[in-house]
């Protein structure tokens, strides 16, 4: 890989893996029962690890190489933008700031049309929830169960799924709701139609008992993501957007995992348009692909009338890295080299011609598999011990041997997957050619057996 002496990276490999156990402290983790893998070097779809053996990266690490690793347009951006100024304060105008802000807005539906960079997706939503608390003088926030907003303090109380229960203070004016999932429908649905409309009967229900005069936004992901790659039904997010209008509430749409090509479209949102348009959430939050990860960034799209509120009136917030140059210089780059390449059209069609169909046959064929779902580059696989009862594979928020033995299996055979309690994500970069997706598969394929092995 590109500069990259393996015999060098593995011998320095071992040296950082001691640091680690010694020094670093990790995210989400037991620190002491952590065996962490080691990556010394990556390039497009593929990382090396420490012992020096390649693997196909179907994780897009935290579901953000959106472009893969090391594109080299958007190396040599960040390399420019070094060379000419590092940083710059937020108060101060910034060429690659400017025109990273125009590339998101001309890119976002609707009205969205002014861009608040922050440092990563749970500080664009904790930005998000107060402006819409000062836009609209309301409280309160309805947060979807089975979501995730990030791990910062209100993010985490706002993610509705067990990754916050041991943070959980019962954050003030966060109040959950369920949404769509026909799957596990907790409304017992029996089809798409009849789960969208008693989600939408759900939501109505818990405004009114809540009381709209007290509730400043409802946020949801537009396609949640770490919590099951839950595409909602068609017409749900329309009438959330109505409700959310009916009623006077901002409506904020987290587009952090989601947007920038994942789902095959810009935004995820896009999936829900119908014959009456586009469904344009008042804010929307974005992270991870905007740049494809290289330099920590994201930030909130604020429409007109938000952004309104503050033209007389001072916006209480900020960030020492507002816009930094690095990152923004990086978004430039990646969004023209998204555009040059087509890379949301090809996660599109990665998605409808390969993932899709394969992914089909490979329910067909194990029985560990309850159901496949998703769209572009963006697809879960929920494994299920019983296909009858749906037992998951794993508990809801915990894991299992027979998880960890699949995912070991995917390891051996040369494949880093995304997991999550008992599903196994397939989100590689949006860039990624047939073959490797195929390849990406096949091994997959070869570890479900594994899984299989767990099932009634
Ligand atoms: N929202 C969603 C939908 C996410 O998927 C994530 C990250 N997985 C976040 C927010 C938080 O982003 P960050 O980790 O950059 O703070």
């Amino acid at each position: 890989p590109g500069g990259v002496d393996l015999d060098v990276a593995v011998a320095e490999g071992a040296r950082a893996y001691e640091l680690d156990r010694a020094h670093v402290f990790h995210s989400w983790s037991a620190q002491g029962s952590l065996t962490p893998m080691t990556v010394i070097a990556a390039e497009g779809s593929y990382v090396w690890d420490g012992e020096g053996n390649r693997l196909l990266d179907f994780s897009s690490q935290l579901v953000n190489t959106n472009i893969g690793h090391q594109h080299p347009k958007v190396v040599a951006a960040i390399a420019e933008q070094a060379a000419k100024l590092c940083t710059v304060a937020p108060q101060h105008v910034n060429a690659a700031r400017s025109e990273a802000a125009r590339l998101i807005a001309e890119r976002t539906p609707g009205d969205l049309n002014r861009i608040f960079f922050t440092n990563g997706g749970a500080d664009a939503v904790e930005h998000a929830v107060r402006m819409a608390r000062l836009h609209t003088g309301k409280h309160k926030v309805l947060a979807r169960y089975r979501g995730y907003h990030g791990g910062t303090d209100l993010a985490v109380n706002l993610t509705g799924d067990p990754r916050r229960f041991p943070s959980d203070r019962g954050a003030h004016g966060v109040v959950h709701f369920n949404g769509p999932f026909l799957y596990r429908s907790v409304f017992h649905s029996q089809t798409p139609e009849q789960e969208c409309e008693r989600a939408l009967e759900e939501l109505r229900r818990v405004i009114e008992l809540e009381g709209p005069g007290t509730i400043a936004a409802v946020i949801l992901e537009s396609i949640p993501g770490t919590a099951g790659i839950m595409i909602p039904p068609p017409g749900y997010l329309a009438g959330v957007r109505d409700l959310c209008t009916e009623f006077g509430i901002v409506m904020i749409a987290d587009e952090v995992m989601a947007g920038f090509g994942r789902s095959g479209k810009w935004f995820s949102i896009e999936h829900a348009t119908t014959e009456a348009g586009p469904v344009v959430p008042d804010l929307m939050t974005f992270a991870k692909g905007v740049n494809s990860g290289y330099v920590p960034v994201g930030g909130v799209a604020i429409n007109d009338a938000i952004a309104a509120t503050f033209t007389d009136r001072v916006y209480p917030g900020g960030l020492t890295y507002s816009g930094h140059p690095l990152a923004t210089a990086s978004i430039v780059a990646t969004i023209n080299a998204m555009e040059d390449e087509d890379v949301v059209g090809n996660a599109a069609r990665i998605g409808a011609d390969v993932i899709g169909p394969t992914l089909a046959r490979m329910r067909d064929a194990h029985p560990s598999i309850g159901e496949v779902r998703g769209a572009g580059v963006f697809w879960a696989i929920e494994l299920v011990k019983d296909r009858e009862t749906r037992e998951p594979l794993a508990a809801y928020g915990g894991s299992s041997p027979a998880m960890a033995e699949t995912i070991a299996a995917c390891r051996k055979g040369g494949l880093l997957p995304f997991a999550n309690f008992n599903r196994i994500h397939v989100v590689p970069p949006c860039n990624i050619g047939a073959a490797d997706v195929e390849e990406g598969l096949r091994i997959l394929d070869e570890a479900l057996f594994v899984a299989d092995a767990h099932t009634a």
